[in-house]
């Protein structure tokens, strides 16, 4: 009990703070991917910004070796005077003229000055390498090898390699600074993107948890739901089968049947009120019933002294019932139809557990089935008064017809005899006259009762109408039937009755006899042959009995 509610206290708590940092973990993930995403953007700029400075570096040497190998085919021109070297000087320098673009138009990482120098410089090296061919052409060789020799071409060369060689260390300063930053990114990247795998690592698991324990409670879901469909099909089929019953001796194997369905870990009775109503009778048991008393006593069960279940864990519980006898876990539920008992319902578990489980599933069972007994007993209530004439409570006309009907069937089986008697009161007609009719029912009510104490147990005395009654006596001859017409006329005769104080006179009655087979064999001809010894008493005077 205990540990269930530090579970239903702790479990909500606990499923939110989860949620909670289910939350935060993603939130981070985010975070942490967009911060390796703008690394990565970085990355590839510094890149491309290594790559520029790497190209101008080539450039910067392509240049400078153009430079001098536009010198060099210069100088060979001079000493051969060979059009090829011609042709290939004119070639170099326009391979360094096209070089040279680049350094004009580009920016070069914070050293345009520097680059700016390098290209003055080598114009000018370019300028003087056109004034040495016009000299060439305009004064001669001779001419043009002074000016070549001349120290100022030497001079402008040692600067452009002066130039190139700072403007080339300048940018290889760069290129390590990017080569750093892209070892620092590449560094910052493993670990964001490490991080990254473990959270989602982490996601996944909490994931793949949350999925299996949702699996797990679906199915446990699902398994529950089945077997409350099962108690639901039990509990209506035992409803309807109940129902169909016609007394509750049929309904006592139909509640063991459904009972040891509904509850088969259990044991347990249903006890029923006898009609006494002062003891409760087992009448449908399951299991082990040792230890079930029988019958007991309303006062014995706390459920049926509380109107209401009553569970009892063991029987050290508080409260532990009288009739409960033994050490398993108990549950006594009253059966009632508004609020009348009608029964009691009574379950023994092995397991605690079980009884716990089972105790919504007893208290609907114990509902239909009150419910259902009830009606039962309604219906043999409604039965009983249907086959009764309710002013004498004799057996009324239809059920006298139909029985004698069944009885003529076996006095023919077992070729007996069977008589009939019926009897008329005399001149009831003017007594009611005289006395009132409230006098004239309180007569046949006393009747009635003489009636009922003068016949054997076999015997089925009826109201067949008005002040007409009859007598069905099976295994009983003509002359033992005339005796015994004789006997009750007399006993009705020497009646002394009273009415609200007055005395009433002695009323007299004529008694018709006829017996099977003697004088007829089927009911209606039996009844005929009475009815016609009747009309030959009242004929003959009255206050007689007359055979058929
Ligand atoms: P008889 O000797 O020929 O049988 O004469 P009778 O007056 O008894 O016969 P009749 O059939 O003429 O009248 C029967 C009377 O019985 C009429 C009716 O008032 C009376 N009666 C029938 N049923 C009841 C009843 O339930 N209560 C009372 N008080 N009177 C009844
Ligand atoms: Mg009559
Ligand atoms: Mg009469």
């Amino acid at each position: 009990m205990t540990t269930s509610l530090i579970v239903s206290f702790i479990m909500p708590k606990l499923q939110r703070l989860l949620a909670i940092l289910f939350s935060i973990i993603c939130l981070i993930t985010v975070f942490i991917t967009v911060s390796a995403a703008s690394k990565a953007r970085e990355e590839r700029t510094n890149h491309a910004l290594a790559s520029d400075a790497y190209q101008r570096i080539l450039q910067i040497e392509n240049l400078v070796t153009a430079l001098f190998e536009a010198e060099s085919s210069q100088r060979a021109l001079l000493v051969t005077q060979d059009n090829v070297y011609f042709l290939e000087h004119q070639s170099r320098r326009q391979v360094v003229e096209s070089l040279l673009v680049p350094f004009q138009t580009n920016s070069t990482s914070g050293n345009d000055s520097t680059a700016q120098e390098l290209v003055s410089l080598t114009n000018e090296r370019l300028a003087l390498m056109d004034r040495i061919s016009q000299t060439l052409q305009s004064s001669g060789v001779a001419a043009a090898a002074e000016s070549l020799h001349a120290y100022e071409g030497k001079f402008l060369m040692d600067q452009i390699v002066a130039v190139a060689a700072e403007l080339t260390a300048n940018e290889r300063d760069g290129l390590q600074a990017r080569s750093a930053l892209s070892s620092d990114h590449t560094d910052q990247l493993t670990w964001l993107l490490a991080s990254v795998a473990a959270l989602n690592l982490i996601l996944l698991s909490g994931a793949f948890l949350a999925i299996s324990n949702t699996l797990r409670k679906n199915s446990t879901l699902m398994f529950k739901a089945k077997s409350t469909t099962d108690d639901i099909s039990h509990i209506n089929q035992l409803s309807s089968s109940l129902q169909s019953c016609n007394s509750l001796p049929e309904s006592v194997p139909v509640l063991q049947h459904y009972l040891l369905r509904l509850f088969p870990s259990s044991s347990g009775g249903i006890y029923l009120l006898r009609a006494s109503r002062n003891l409760l009778q087992l009448s449908a048991s399951w299991g082990d019933i040792t230890g079930l008393p029988d019958p007991i006593e309303p006062n014995d069960c706390w459920a049926l002294r509380l109107g209401k279940s009553h569970i009892m864990p063991d029987r050290r519980s508080a409260l532990p019932c009288p009739h409960h006898e033994s050490d398993a876990s108990s549950i006594c539920i009253p059966l009632l139809a508004q609020s009348d008992i009608v029964g009691l319902l009574t379950l023994r578990f092995e397991n605690p557990r079980l009884l716990v489980e089972s105790q919504v599933r007893a208290e609907l069972v114990a509902t239909h089935t009150s419910a259902a007994l009830a009606s039962i007993i309604l219906r043999e209530a409604l039965q009983q008064q249907s086959i009764r004439d309710p002013l004498t409570g004799l057996f009324n006309r239809r059920y006298l017809e139909i029985t004698l009907e069944r009885e003529l069937t076996r006095a023919e089986r077992s070729k007996a005899s069977l008589s009939i008697m019926m009897l008329d009161v005399d001149h009831f007609k003017s007594f009611n006259d005289q006395f009132g009719h409230q006098a004239g029912d309180h007569v046949l009510k006393e009747f009635g009762q003489v009636l009922r104490k003068q016949v054997r147990g076999e015997d089925i005395p009826c109201r067949y109408g008005g002040e007409e009654f009859l007598v069905a006596m099976p295994n009983t001859s003509a002359d033992e039937a005339k005796m015994r017409a004789e006997e009750i006329r007399q006993q009705l005769t020497n009646l002394s009755l009273a009415f609200q104080g007055q005395p009433l006179p002695r009323i007299t009655i004529s008694v018709g006899v006829a017996a099977y087979p003697m004088h007829a064999s089927d009911r209606d001809a039996l009844i005929h042959i009475a009815d016609n010894a009747l009309y030959s008493a009242k004929k003959q005077g009255r206050d007689r009995v007359v055979v058929g």
